[in-house]
């Protein structure tokens, strides 16, 4: 019998943005003892793909008599700020009474994210991974999937034996990392040994850069890594890391593992970070200016003939600790008259609240970020009608929401002129087109749409939108791809392509 702990902590801090604590957890997941089991083996799981991807390989690897999950506690959060010191010192003492109270480990499986930092230190990923290391010592195997946004430290690499980070951009494989995860795993109990070598690169990639699709850098050099996989080599891991974390440890990271062979994983790492490098180039934004995209929306909102038009308002992303709730682009929509368009999900409670004590079918004077206080989230007033209230609660059927139940709070969908907005109460970033048809929009019928997403939405939405229709729009936020529009203090400089003239040269 194989008994293994489950935990993880799940945060892509914004050094922008401001703390998070355990309400925002709590909001989106935190799971204790058996209802981690109980979720990662649920039909429709709200917990993180990773730990079902991960349970459903071990049970197809060892059957429910051969191995035995030892849930301890898995806890995430949108991304927001850095994380609190005390509600994180609080996460690492249930993370360590858990393990102890486990009893003798077999292995251990980390679900982690691995872009946070925290009020006290830019590394707690590395806390959660030193402490798991120190409380099962040296021998019991551990192994950790991490998102391709990870930063990764010296303490991560020495305090886990294999890091296995996500392939795909937006993010469709998490599940099948948690599978690999699993046959790793295996693989460490069987006794063969993982041998890691990385690799990390002055290259600090705006987010929009970071797709995984043909045609795209990244993709291409994951693609690279990938023909490298072989009996010597276990996993090839490339991670292009979280600009806005804003760390000493932030740069694009090569991890190659292998079994037993040093030399190799060193010798593979090297030459894929050189292809990298050669590539930096290819790093470099391409947005479209507002008035531009204004100017779009009106003239397919006018000519039922055109195709539609998909824009993305990468600069407020609550995947990256955007607020979404910044109204540069709903302003300029409506200002300009803009028909057919649909925008969202578009976060403020206090805006449901009112449409709700207004009613469906009735009119009301719509005040938008009337309690907000972050930096670029400005107010708005604009005359409005209350389409259709929902509780928020629906299951998604493509992209990175397939199969996956979503909860989105008291949600309101509101008419302004032109425009159709649905606002959340639960902040989140728009990653399908259920987050607007869920509540009666229709995508296929909109002339434009509007999404508060930097790219994850891509692969929701890529039935109706294909990537020629879709438009990124350089406008002020906290998550802007414009990285020079930022007071960095933790980045390594210089670093490309923040800093053009930055160089690298291999010491291998
Ligand atoms: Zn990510």
């Amino acid at each position: 019998m194989k008994r293994i702990a489950i935990l993880g902590f799940s945060l892509e801090s914004n050094a922008f943005a401001a703390p998070c604590a355990r309400w925002d957890f709590e909001q989106r997941g935190y799971y204790r003892g058996e209802e981690i089991t109980a979720q990662a083996r649920a039909e429709t799981p709200a917990i993180y793909a990773g730990v079902s991807g991960f349970y459903a390989e071990m049970d197809r690897l060892y059957g429910a008599k051969r191995w035995q999950p030892v849930p301890i506690v898995h806890a995430s959060s949108q991304p927001a700020g850095p994380v609190e010191e005390g509600f994180f010192k609080e996460l690492l003492t249930e993370f360590e009474e858990g393990l102890r109270a486990g009893g003798a480990l077999d292995g251990v499986y980390v679900a982690e994210h691995g872009g946070a930092t925290a009020t006290h230190t830019h590394d707690p990923d590395g806390e959660v991974f030193a402490l798991v290391r120190r409380v099962v010592g040296p021998d019991v195997p551990v192994v950790a999937t991490l998102d391709l946004h990870s930063n990764v430290s010296d303490v991560m690499m020495d305090s886990v034996d294999v890091m296995i980070g996500y392939r795909t951009n937006p993010h469709v494989d998490i599940y099948a990392r948690g599978q690999e995860a699993a046959r790793v795993l295996g693989e460490l109990m069987d006794g063969v040994i993982a041998t890691s070598y990385r690799v990390r690169l002055p290259i600090v990639a705006p987010s929009v850069t970071q797709l995984t699709a043909e045609g795209h850098p990244y993709g291409d050099l994951i693609r690279l890594g990938q023909t490298k996989v072989d009996d010597r080599v276990m996993n090839v891991t490339i991670l292009s890391g979280f600009a806005f974390a804003d760390t000493p440890k932030n740069g694009m990271t090569v991890i190659v593992t292998t079994r037993n062979d040093a030399q190799h994983a060193k010798s593979l790492a090297m030459s894929l970070a050189k292809a990298g490098w050669a590539d930096r180039h290819r790093y470099v934004p391409r947005m479209i200016a507002l008035d531009d995209a204004v100017a779009q929306a009106r003239s397919v909102g006018i000519d039922p003939m055109a195709p539609s038009l998909l824009f993305a308002d990468p600069a407020d992303n609550p995947g990256g600790g955007g607020r979404g709730n910044t109204t540069y682009i709903l302003a300029a929509l409506l200002k300009a008259g803009v028909h057919g368009c649909i925008a969202g999900v578009f976060f403020d409670p206090v805006l449901v609240e009112q449409a709700r004590s207004v009613g469906e079918g009735n009119q009301f004077h719509a005040k938008l970020n009337t309690r907000e206080t972050a930096r670029f989230s400005e107010p708005l007033s604009w005359d409005a009608r209350v389409v259709h209230l929902h509780d928020g609660r629906f299951v998604g059927r493509h992209g990175m929401v397939a199969g996956k139940s979503v909860d989105t709070g008291a949600t309101a969908v509101i008419a302004l002129d032109g425009v159709t907005l649905v606002v959340i109460s639960k902040r989140q970033q728009c990653l399908s087109t259920e987050f607007f048809e869920a509540f009666g929009v229709d995508v296929a019928g909109a002339r434009s749409v509007v999404v508060k997403s930097r790219g994850h939405f891509r692969a929701g939405f890529e039935h109706l939108f294909p990537p020629e229709r879709i438009r990124e729009v350089d406008v002020p936020g906290l998550t802007s791809p414009n990285l020079g529009n930022f007071d960095w203090k933790g980045l390594p400089r210089p670093v490309y392509p923040l800093d053009p003239e930055a160089a690298w040269t291999p010491t291998a």
